[in-house]
């Protein structure tokens, strides 16, 4: 090791730690997400966090901007080429062929939770690593499966806590309407594109619905006025949006029509929705967005396969619950034991683990200098109970049950601890661990999981 202590260690840019602080509630919104999805029949589907770098490449025909600037890409041992996914999205699409899922019942319900990578300039909110929760229903076109999936992400995000999230709704029609739609916009924006940013000009040629998301001041004017995707749809697409609309308004989803709510590749079809949160100054904020890509797996060189998902960007809706108040304490271990004599660490191990075999969860101070001390720390630490082996106790087989909270204490026979410890606290819940309770008012303490 060299001398120097200068050079201090930190995590890479863009890459954070979750400490207790914060997977208290990360671990609990995980959960909520994973029963939400298998209680409508979706299942786990865990892919590698390294995939074939042409996996990702064959889907972006404009590869200047995703696969060169924001992957990170690297050669293995073997010369090919991998890199950390972006999204989930072509992964599910390449397990399920890969995995023969097409010839399952269909649609298959997947569900994920995990980090992905970008090599993106990282802000508040927006890391180089960072989690979504998605779902793919692959196999399946019918406009309910749209519905489905809405319902699911706009029900997680309430469980979230979360209040004043918007629904966007778009289509963007299919390879029979969206050329004439393309012609349009260019249309459109062919008499100003010479003052538009650089980006602009190129998606002109390449993307031109990219040129409705622009947020440069010198292109955005002109978005006012441009034609709606929605006025240009084919029949069948009309009718699939005009189903999905309905079964909204039916089970009381209300939604915002958003013209300028556009994808920029050609295998995303027809329905596109985001959610919406408004940040302290007003901005809207998206927290994940889905839709159908009914392209997707005829790009990936599969059969053509319909299917529809969404992503939900995890740090962005933590970063929403944080700035909207929604807490969740980090859960305190409630018994701690006290080893405060020579020899009483190994009676400590025993206790705490019949302690722990009862179901309760138990720490131990070890290592304190005095039996004050080890009180102290326990304190620190939330303890409501605290067993002390102190030398009198050892020598006549017995155990000191303080009880925290009234401040009162007993010395009691070794096979008595367990129902010393019951009375105290009541008996253990399920793995210790009381059902949460959101500190904001009017959200949720739900039992879902
Ligand atoms: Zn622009
Ligand atoms: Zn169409």
């Amino acid at each position: 090791m060299p001398k120097s202590r200068s050079r201090t260690l930190h995590a890479a840019p863009g890459m954070h730690d979750l400490l207790p602080a914060e997977t208290a509630l990360w671990e609990r919104i995980e959960r909520s997400a994973r029963a939400l999805a298998e209680q409508r029949g979706y299942r786990l589907v865990v892919t590698p966090l390294l995939e074939p770098t042409e996996l990702f490449a064959r889907g972006v025909g404009d590869t200047t901007d995703v696969v060169e600037k924001e992957m990170y890409t690297f050669e293995d041992k073997g010369g090919r080429s991998l890199s950390l996914r972006p999204e989930a999205t072509a992964s599910a699409v390449r397990a399920y062929f890969d995995g023969g899922l097409h010839q399952a019942p269909q649609p298959v319900r997947l569900h994920y939770w995990g980090p992905m990578f970008r090599y993106d300039r990282p802000q508040a909110g927006r890391y180089r690593q960072f989690f979504q929760f998605g779902v793919e229903a692959i196999g399946e076109a019918a406009p309910e499966v749209d519905v489905e999936t809405i319902e699911l992400s706009r029900t997680w995000l309430e469980r979230c806590g979360l209040t004043g999230v918007s629904l966007q709704l778009n289509s963007i029609g299919d390879e029979v309407c969206r050329p004439r739609y393309r012609e349009a916009l260019r249309d459109h924006f062919r008499p100003h594109i010479e003052t538009m940013c650089a980006d602009c000009r190129r998606r002109f040629d390449t993307n031109p619905l990219r040129l409705l998301d622009c947020r440069k001041s010198s292109c955005e004017p002109y978005q006012q006025g441009a034609p709606r995707s929605i006025d240009f749809l084919c029949e069948p697409c009309a009718g699939h949006h005009q189903a999905v609309r309905e079964e909204l308004d039916a089970l009381d989803i209300p939604f915002q029509d958003n013209p300028r709510l556009v994808r920029g590749l050609d295998y995303y079809t027809r329905t596109t929705f985001e959610f919406w949160a408004a940040d302290l100054e007003g901005a809207q904020n998206a927290l994940g967005g889905g839709g159908r890509y009914d392209g997707l797996a005829e790009v990936l060189g599969y059969n053509a396969t319909p299917a529809v998902g969404f992503a939900m960007g995890v740090d962005r809706v933590v970063l929403a619950m944080q700035r909207q108040g929604v807490k969740l304490a980090p859960r305190p271990t409630r018994v701690w034991l006290i080893p405060a004599a020579e020899g009483a660490a190994v009676e400590a191990h025993k206790l705490a683990g019949e302690l722990r075999q009862a179901g309760w969860e138990v720490g131990v101070v070890f290592g304190a200098v005095s039996l004050k001390a080890g009180m102290r720390q326990a304190q620190k630490s939330g303890a409501q109970c605290v067993l002390i082996v102190g030398p009198a106790e050892l020598e006549s087989a017995t155990v000191t049950v303080r009880d925290m909270t009234a401040g009162s204490q007993r010395q009691v026979a070794r096979a008595a601890v367990l129902d010393e410890v019951d009375r105290v606290l009541g008996f253990p819940e399920e793995d210790d661990a009381p059902n949460p309770t959101w500190t904001k008012a009017g959200a949720i303490a739900e039992t879902d999981g």
